[in-house]
């Protein structure tokens, strides 16, 4: 589905980017999967919709834009997403804390 004019592919995605794995208050990004060149809501999506072969954003890759806010719709690279505190930088959004536990399967560590 689209949101704020990104395609944003999720199993049972909201206007916010939650999805039917992760939906508290806080889930409201989008990671852009750098072997898809596509937003999924989270790892759980990709795996069930994407393509089956994931790969994380090398290093030399981290300015460019990989997470998109689910509520203003803002695009954060790489960088930015990792030093933001868990909120949006833009609108000030929560983002949920725990998806750093997981960055190992998106950004590469
Ligand atoms: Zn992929
Ligand atoms: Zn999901
Ligand atoms: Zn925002």
């Amino acid at each position: 589905m689209l949101i704020h004019g990104h395609l944003v592919k999720g199993n049972d995605t909201d206007q916010e980017t939650r999805c039917f794995h992760y939906h508290t208050e806080i889930d409201r990004i989008a990671i852009k999967f750098y072997c898809c060149d596509t937003y999924f809501p989270c790892f759980s999506c990709h795996e069930e919709l994407g393509c089956s072969s994931p790969q994380v954003w090398p290093i030399a890759q981290f300015h460019q834009k990989a997470v998109l806010c689910g509520f203003c719709g803002t695009e954060l690279t790489v960088n930015e997403y990792l030093s933001c505190n868990s909120s949006c930088p833009s609108c000030q959004s929560s983002f949920n804390p725990a998806c750093s536990n997981h960055k190992h399967l998106y950004f590469e560590v």
